[in-house]
């Protein structure tokens, strides 16, 4: 038998190899190019590419360049000007330092470099075919670097073949660019597919802009901006306003020290953030920037420098947990920012359309958790409109044109220094107010059941006796053996809460009071509905889950009976409604208000108001 020699492998071999990894698909090959170009200190950067990146990807840019002698060595391995020791990988500021890309690229690809230096007067171009240099000649350019690399992969029809579709790879190249145009605002950069321009952005001072341009008008108004310091970390850009919400994390956008990265702990501080301020399985958009020393951070976990590590995991997670609790907390109980009618970004149709929060509306008819009581710690007082009213004074800084009225939240037609102004009831649960700015549609069943909801979770909260009503009529109710005995487990704990059950004789209770925030024609089917659900529920002690899920079902029995609300009830529970931690959805996630813009009526009435 004869043994296999071991041998160095040659160059070509080990570009291809390591291309495996570095540029798996034609969306790494752009990130390589641009993050090249920025490292060379551009101030434009051009991209194009054509069939998802496949047969063509064109990023140019007006850098420092490179001379002939530094163009040839870029493509040779292992070949950088942007670290020269083991320990520089500690502090690493660039974007590269591997010095694998270019020669990777150019090992699987047809690969056209034309740069000049500063310093030079010509400028020189290599091609090079399947990493065979064809040819190397002087040629007229700009100070600057352009790069094309022409049907990926060609050489190499394993890889090929794990390409996904077109529009898939051209929808990774797409959202690529748009990352590092959010972390380079103040480059300009545009983006071409096809001969089409996708988005052009001119230099810009602040990400806002950049969101703007790149996402649109819907995007960027439905962020508001953060920023916090705090010992060695930093974090800023822009969150979603409540109300505000996706199905995907696409717009859960995370940069460490500019660079974009994947992060589960980022990802979830965020997510962990809004929990009680989103419905289950809907995502807040988040464009944030945490920057912090760098050798605070590992990135070289995996050849794609995407995902990163950090070396004080909880650390980091505690300070963006509290700096997205912060930003949410100061909304509340602030209704003049809330805007749940947008214009928003269509994606489909590629531009803005006018809509009624879609966001909100796409939470209808979907079975949605209810927000868990954790990390609550906001302190209703006894009269929540005076909780209001003292709020909205003490907050003006929310920009809108609202907050410079004499604010006195809501109040009838007449009342002139109202913010919202009572206009009817109409259609059964419409209430309609006029605001400085529109008109705010609200659900009054809604609003109805998110405070009562926060009223039993202030009460499981506070965890003190709580005052009850008597029922005009106790309500006697027979139990079998298993839901006697559910209910023996439950009832020092519904006392607590307000609800008054006697026993009287073998498996008779009769319920003689309820809490004075549920309404006493409810009461029996919330005792009946909580029975069940004890019944159902297996083992442990799901007492608040139970009450929880009562209540929301309880909500179906009370259609007749709210349906005489008066103007002063509705006015009051409006402002109850406002004083709300979470004013903005019902329970189950459903959006309670929406304001439509004045803009939106101009539209369509095609003038002025
Ligand atoms: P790395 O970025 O890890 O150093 P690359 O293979 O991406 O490795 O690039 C090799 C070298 O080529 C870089 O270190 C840089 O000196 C040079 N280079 C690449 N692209 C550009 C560019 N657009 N402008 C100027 N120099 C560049
Ligand atoms: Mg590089």
């Amino acid at each position: 038998m004869r043994m296999p020699k071991i041998r160095i492998l040659a160059d070509q071999v080990a570009n291809q190899i390591a291309a495996g990894e570095v540029v798996e698909r034609p969306v790494a090959v752009l990130k390589e190019l641009v993050e090249n170009s920025i490292d060379a200190g551009a101030t434009k950067i051009e991209i194009e590419f054509r069939n998802g990146g496949k047969s063509y990807i064109r990023v140019e840019d007006d850098g420092y360049g490179m001379s002939q002698d530094q163009a040839l060595l870029s493509i040779e391995r292992h070949a950088t000007s942007k670290i020269r020791k083991a320990s520089d990988l500690n502090h690493i500021q660039s974007f590269g330092f591997r010095g694998e890309a270019l020669p990777s690229i150019s090992s699987v690809s047809r690969f056209t470099m034309r740069s000049r230096a500063i310093k030079e007067n010509e400028g020189c171009e290599i091609l090079v075919n399947g990493g065979k240099i064809i040819h190397v000649k002087e040629c007229g350019m700009p100070v600057g670097t352009r790069i094309e690399v022409a049907h990926l992969f060609n050489s190499v029809p394993g890889r090929r073949k794990f390409l996904k579709t077109e529009v898939t790879e051209s929808a990774h190249i797409i959202h690529m660019a748009k990352l590092y145009a959010l972390a380079h605002p103040s480059v300009t950069f545009s983006l071409v597919e096809g001969g089409r321009t996708l988005f052009r952005s001119p230099a810009c001072e602040k990400v806002e802009e950049r969101v703007r341009e790149i996402f649109g008008r819907g995007l960027a108004e439905s962020l508001s901006p953060v920023s916090v310091n705090k010992g060695e970390f930093s974090l800023h850009g822009l969150l979603g306003k409540p109300g505000h919400s996706r199905s995907t994390r696409k717009e859960m956008i995370f940069f460490v020290n500019r660079r974009p990265v994947e992060s589960k702990t980022l990802t979830y501080a965020v997510l962990e953030g809004f929990h009680t301020y989103l419905p289950k399985g809907r995502f807040p958009p988040a464009i944030l920037f945490l920057n912090l020393d760098p050798s605070a951070v590992d990135v070289n976990v995996h050849p794609a420098k995407r995902e990163i590590r950090f070396r004080e995991e909880a650390k980091v997670r505690h300070f963006v947990l509290t700096a997205v609790i912060a930003h949410n907390r100061s909304f509340e109980q602030s209704p003049q920012v809330v805007r749940g009618v947008k214009e928003v970004y269509d994606e489909r149709a590629g531009k803005m359309v006018p809509q009624i929060d879609p966001g909100a509306l796409q939470l209808f008819g979907k079975k949605e958790d209810l927000p868990s009581l954790a990390d609550r710690s906001s302190n209703e007082s006894a009269s929540p409109a005076e909780a209001k009213e003292e709020r909205a004074v003490s907050s003006p800084s929310l920009g809108s044109p609202a907050s410079l009225l004499p604010a006195s939240g809501v109040g009838s037609r007449a009342d002139v220094t109202a913010t919202w102004r009572f206009i009817d009831r109409a259609h059964g649960d419409l209430v309609l107010f006029s605001t400085p700015e529109g008109l705010v549609a609200l659900h009054l069943r809604a609003a109805y059941e998110r405070i009562r909801l926060e009223q039993l979770e202030n009460t499981l909260r506070d965890n003190q006796n709580c005052s009850s009503q008597s029922l005009l009529l106790p309500e006697a109710m027979e139990l079998d053996g298993v839901d006697r005995k559910n209910l023996e487990n439950s009832l020092p704990k519904l006392r607590r809460i307000g609800f008054e059950l006697e026993e009287f004789g073998r498996n008779f209770y009769r319920l003689e009071g309820c809490p004075t925030w549920l309404d006493p024609g409810e009461a029996a089917h919330f005792i009946r509905d909580f029975i069940d659900l004890a019944r159902e529920g297996r083992g442990g002690d799901k007492f608040e889950s139970w009450v929880r899920q009562a209540l929301e079902k309880s909500a179906n029995y009370t259609r007749e009976e709210k349906d005489d609300f008066s103007d002063d009830e509705i006015l009051r529970l409006t402002k109850q409604l406002l004083a709300c931690r979470n004013p903005y959805v019902c329970p189950k996630g459903r959006p309670t208000y929406f304001e439509i813009p004045k803009r939106d009526f101009e539209n369509r009435f095609k003038r002025k108001l």
